[in-house]
């Protein structure tokens, strides 16, 4: 190792959550090392924003994965590098599979030779399929509905195999739905194409699309349309760099859900839209969305007990107008 300085790792880090992340890490003074094959994330968010060190390229890429682990001295690896749309995977499985499994896969293969043993990893809450009690416990039955979930669960019992064979320690998280902002205006969501329902609503107010559509309004919910825990981006960064404080004071293999607790349904968005941005919202309502269950909604007294997680921004108001603030720039 030719470099004295423990760096962290981050897979993903130019993607919309993990750069959230590599700026808490630098904020608790982690030097951080980000890898990004840049199929989804932003060069200009590593190199200008984050100022951090990027190399592009895969996490199946096993050669290269060698490569960093012998020239930089790495203490822990994040794991943000997935395919994440939905959809997509249900049409197109094998990428899922391929990218977020075998490429997690080959990952962790390369930490192990490496000697690197504290992972944390991005997982979500569609590992849990149709809920049976809401808020859902990290304890509810996994059974996903569409393979970006599958793909996902699939690596959870992958770090539960590997911390028995090789002791390699993770920290799983169980996102809801991720939105807002950085508070200062300098990251944000930015997918292409987008089929999230913040910006989307967010552009059809600054008049860059016709409408939103709003994916099913015969739920059985109050209103009738599908209810999300809505958990704003840098609580979720919050989350990662207590989660690897954890494992870095010898925690256990475990999943933790990161949600606000709090669900508000497609109507109550884009009311609180309207709100945030005082612009009219033009709303066409359509057929449901395949795999939408009707309600998502987490508890995460685990993460808040065990990590003393702190969500700063637990409030959809506030998260829109870091979405708004960030969709204006
Ligand atoms: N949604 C919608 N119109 C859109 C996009 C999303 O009505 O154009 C709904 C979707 O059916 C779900 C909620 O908004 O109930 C959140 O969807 P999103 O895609 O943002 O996140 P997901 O819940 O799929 O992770």
């Amino acid at each position: 190792m030719n470099n004295p300085n423990p760096k962290i790792l981050v897979t993903g880090g130019a993607g919309y959550i993990g750069c959230h992340a590599v700026s808490a890490l630098q904020k608790a003074g982690y030097e951080v090392l980000i890898l990004d094959n840049l199929v989804y994330g932003h060069r200009y968010i590593a190199e200008e924003v984050l100022k951090a060190e990027l190399i592009v390229g895969d996490t199946s890429d096993r050669p290269l994965l060698d490569q960093i682990f012998s020239t930089h001295n790495i203490a822990a690896v994040m794991h943000f590098a997935a395919y994440a749309y939905v959809g997509e995977s249900v049409t197109n499985p094998a990428k899922y599979y391929r990218n977020n499994v075998v490429g997690t896969l080959t990952l962790l293969e390369a930490m192990v030779e490496a000697n690197v043993n504290q992972f944390v990893f991005s997982s979500t809450c569609a590992t849990y399929g149709e809920p049976n009690q809401v808020p859902i416990p990290e304890s509810h039955p996994q059974n996903p509905i569409n393979p970006y979930g599958m793909s996902k669960l699939m690596v959870e019992h992958i770090l539960k195999d590997f911390d028995t064979a090789y002791n390699l320690k993770s920290v799983a998280f169980r996102y809801f739905n991720a939105a807002g902002a950085d508070p200062e205006g300098k990251m944000g969501e930015d997918h292409n194409p987008e089929t999230h329902l913040i910006p989307l609503i967010l552009a059809t107010a600054l008049e860059q699309r016709d409408h939103i559509s709003v994916f099913g309004s015969d739920y059985p919910t109050p209103d009738g349309t599908c209810i999300r825990d809505y958990i704003h981006v840098n609580d979720l960064a919050d989350a990662h760099v207590l989660g690897l404080e954890y494992l870095r004071k010898g925690g256990e293999t475990t999943a933790f859900n990161l949600g606000n607790g709090n669900g508000y349904s497609v109507k109550e968005v884009i009311e609180t839209a309207k709100k945030v941005t005082q612009k009219p919202i033009n709303v066409v309502i359509s057929d449901r969305r395949a795999g939408d269950p009707p309600v998502l909604v987490g508890s995460s007294d685990r993460a808040r007990n065990i990590l003393g997680w702190q969500p700063q921004y637990a409030d959809l108001e506030k998260i829109l107008k870091h979405a708004w603030y960030w969709a204006n720039r």
